[in-house]
């Protein structure tokens, strides 16, 4: 079958590889549909993630049809479109144990620490695949990844339906937040970013109020539009220092900030005096855990609308072309798949 190795930066071979055998009783073998190409992909293709080793196959954004299972698989059968959780955890260290495997000690991501889905078929466990509902499409599949990343920000967060949230980034995770936020029916929702049109995109897709942050005062505008009081709720979702800052003087007294952006400094200044004057709770949030159930059924049950994510398309033999597309500064992309038809 064919594989994608990206042998080390820049560099992506078409290999032929000896195709995933079912060895367990709870193993499934996933022929690979569609790939979103994720930001730490195109990181991995440039050499700047951290986290990798070469040679890897990448991709953790992936849908497919079953191919085979193992004996003990019953909620699955070859033939079911699916999409698949890509996390590795121990199972063994305190979080797994306590469910909170999203940051189990040793945990793993497909496409990062082990190969992903830029190859004809993968085997995975069992416990990670989940059937896509009869309504939903195999590139929606995809967004199921990203979609389950806003969700776990929000929720950790404890969004309610009163609440006036403000989001910085509106780049794919952070729209992704606000469409977790939006099917939550939240109160009022404020986008923040320097590029106005990822800004008018995300008024299109539900912002009630969008603050170009080059152009203007993000706290006196959060105050005016919130009639003075700030956010409940801030999602910090752009990796840039001045917004990390900027987020503890939008919010209101007892409000909640949720970080989940990366940053390329290790230390960034921010106003500690909000967090104690206004007794604020701020959470970190890494990847997801048990969501793609709950982002499923929202799925199932048209509460979001997740196919305009998906922004470019190629075939799976233009991978290079989609990873540079992706990357390229120029390209206005939101999510960029590859597809196997
Ligand atoms: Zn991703
Ligand atoms: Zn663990």
């Amino acid at each position: 079958m064919k594989a994608y190795v990206l042998k080390e930066p820049y560099k992506l071979e078409e290999v032929d590889r000896d195709e995933p055998q079912i060895a367990e009783p709870d193993d499934v073998i996933i022929a690979i549909k569609v790939v979103g190409i994720c930001g730490s992909d195109m990181l991995s293709y440039q050499g700047k993630l951290e986290l990798i080793s070469y040679p890897r196959i990448i991709g953790h954004e992936f849908s497919g049809v079953v191919d085979a299972v193992g004996q003990g698989v019953k909620h699955v059968k070859p033939g079911d479109p699916v999409v698949v959780e890509p996390l590795i955890s121990c199972g063994r260290c305190k979080p797994c144990i306590t469910g909170d495997y999203n940051v189990c000690e040793t945990l793993k991501v497909m496409g990062v620490h082990v190969d992903g889905a830029c190859q004809e078929k993968l085997k995975v466990k069992a416990h990670k695949v989940f059937k896509l509902p009869d309504n939903a499409t195999l590139k929606e599949g995809i967004t199921l990844e990203p979609f389950s990343v806003g969700l776990e920000a929000s929720l950790r967060g404890r969004l309610t339906i009163e609440d006036k949230v403000v989001i910085f980034g509106a780049g794919t995770i952070g729209i992704c937040v606000l469409k977790a936020v939006k099917c939550h029916n939240a109160r009022q929702i404020i986008s923040v970013d320097i590029d106005d049109g990822k800004l008018e995109r995300a008024r299109n897709m539900g912002a009630d109020h969008i603050i170009n942050s080059s152009k203007e005062d993000v706290e006196k505008r959060v105050m005016e539009i919130t009639g003075g009081k700030g956010a409940n709720l801030v999602v910090e979702a752009s990796g840039v220092e001045s917004a990390l800052a900027q987020c503890f003087e939008v919010t209101a007294y007892r409000a909640r900030v949720t970080i989940l952006g990366f940053y390329k400094s290790p230390m960034v200044q921010i106003p500690p005096i909000h967090i104690v004057i206004k007794e604020l709770d701020v959470y970190g949030s890494r990847v997801y855990k048990n969501r793609f159930p709950l982002a499923l059924d929202i799925l199932a049950k048209k509460q979001v609308v997740l196919t305009d994510l998906i922004t470019h398309e190629f075939t799976f033999d233009k991978l290079e072309d989609a990873i540079k597309t992706a990357i390229d500064p120029e390209v206005d992309s939101l999510k960029v798949i590859v597809t196997t038809y």
